[in-house]
């Protein structure tokens, strides 16, 4: 098989960058290892930035997400007793949109198909050859059997756990990681949300998160240490402890039948650079964030306009010299979030064996970004994301 560009992973990076150089006529085949029934019901992220929900929409991919998608104006911090709220709208102008990861998946599977684009589900890739020329082959596995897919570019979408990042000769990449002493325990829950807008909160016995997909579908999580077994936490058990964690006057959370169950382990990592000859990286194969700051599919979507505009240069004018930008590029930003979210994440969790000092510190920093409209404002452009390149996007 050949094409223009080969995709690894069917997430939103590959989706979105296969629709993208659609647009554009250039032509991709996206490998995906899963089924499409998989990826379409894989929860995961779910709170997308004012610009990346500007972009879906430019891009003809928002007509669903505007119909289904909550907008939010803000979102709530809950830490000793109060419950204080950060106005989007009011600090910065800006919002997010409120609307599941496998619905944004759902439709960009469906755009590409309807395109008349290919996505070879099941389809494994397993190695990747000549990188350091100008045809590059992933090797995949499908169908019990392996096959090649030549093409100019290789974008390598696959993920955390895919095979392009490991393809890169050691001496090329520089890693930097930060792994986090705890982790979250998440439920999606068929019950009407508690919150109209996420609820934050900072307890003593850890940390808790209140957020939805829908008017009727609860997303909750609460920090648990890393080493947990789900068989450890009933339903019951999780709903006990998110209404300790979660507590404040007037509040009440309703209950409902728990969907799905998962453990999330809490991770900062980068990749640099992103680019090794004609493999380019995009989204969680060259970075993860703790998701406390809502940012990995957003980080992913950001990666992915610096990308398209690159290969736009390559196949209309030839042009090489943006492949060598597009790390630099994505790494202003890559780095700005990776410290939002860690700040987030350290400023709500609680530390095992913290110091006593710690624990007043932290109740300090709260007490100190929410007293001051200047803070607030940074942590409101940040949450609403920094804002997008939208040149050459149509
Ligand atoms: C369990 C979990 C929960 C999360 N929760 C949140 C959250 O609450 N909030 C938040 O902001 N972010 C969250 N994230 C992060 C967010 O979902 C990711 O940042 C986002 O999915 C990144 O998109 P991507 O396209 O780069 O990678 P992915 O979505 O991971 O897509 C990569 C794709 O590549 C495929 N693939 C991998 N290897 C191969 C191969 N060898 N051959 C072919 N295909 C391959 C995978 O099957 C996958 O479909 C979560 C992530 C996980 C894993």
């Amino acid at each position: 098989m050949q094409t223009q560009v080969a995709i690894i992973g069917a997430g939103p990076a590959g989706l979105l960058l296969a629709h993208m150089l659609h647009r554009r006529g250039i032509e991709s085949v996206i490998l995906e290892r899963h089924s499409r029934a998989y990826i379409e019901r894989r929860i995961r992220a779910g709170v997308m930035e004012h610009d990346v929900a500007a972009l879906l929409e430019r891009v003809g991919l928002g007509a669903r997400m505007r119909r289904e998608g909550l907008v939010h104006q803000g979102i709530n911090l809950r830490f000793a007793g109060r419950t204080v709220r950060v106005d989007f709208a009011g600090l910065v102008g800006r919002s997010v949109m409120v609307y599941g990861q496998h619905e944004v998946v759902k439709d960009m599977v469906r755009a590409r198909l309807e395109a008349g684009g290919t996505i070879l589900f099941e389809a494994e890739a397993v190695r990747l050859e000549g990188l350091e020329g100008e045809r590059p082959v992933v090797v995949f596995r499908h169908g019990g059997l392996e096959e090649r897919l030549e093409a100019a570019v290789v974008a390598g979408c696959d993920g955390f756990h895919g095979i392009a990042r490991r393809s890169i000769p050691a001496a090329h990449i520089t890693t930097f990681e930060r792994r986090y002493p705890y982790a979250w325990l998440g439920i999606l829950a068929e019950a009407r949300p508690a919150s109209e807008e996420l609820i934050y909160a900072r307890h003593e016995r850890g940390f808790a998160l209140l957020s939805m997909r829908s008017p009727t579908l609860s997303r909750l999580y609460i920090q648990v240490p890393p080493t947990t077994d789900l068989a450890d936490w009933p339903d019951e058990r999780i709903w006990d402890e998110l209404e300790l964690r979660l507590a404040a006057p007037g509040f009440h959370l309703e209950r409902g039948p728990v969907v799905q169950k998962d453990l999330t382990v809490m991770r900062s990592f980068v990749t640099e650079p992103m680019r090794y000859g004609r493999l380019l990286l995009a989204g969680d194969a060259a970075h993860i964030v703790p998701p406390t700051g809502a940012k990995g599919l957003n980080l992913a979507v950001a990666d992915v306009t610096h990308l398209a505009r690159a290969l736009f240069a390559f196949f209309e004018r030839g042009d090489e010299r943006p492949f060598e930008a597009y790390s630099r590029l994505c790494l202003q930003r890559i780095w700005q979030v990776q410290h939002f979210s860690w700040w987030m994440t350290t400023m709500l969790h609680r530390e095992e064996g913290a110091l006593p000092f710690d624990h007043h510190r932290q109740l300090g920093e709260l007490e100190a970004v929410t007293g001051s409209r200047a803070a607030l404002t940074w942590l409101a452009e940040h949450y609403t994301g920094l804002p997008l390149d939208f040149s050459e996007i149509a």
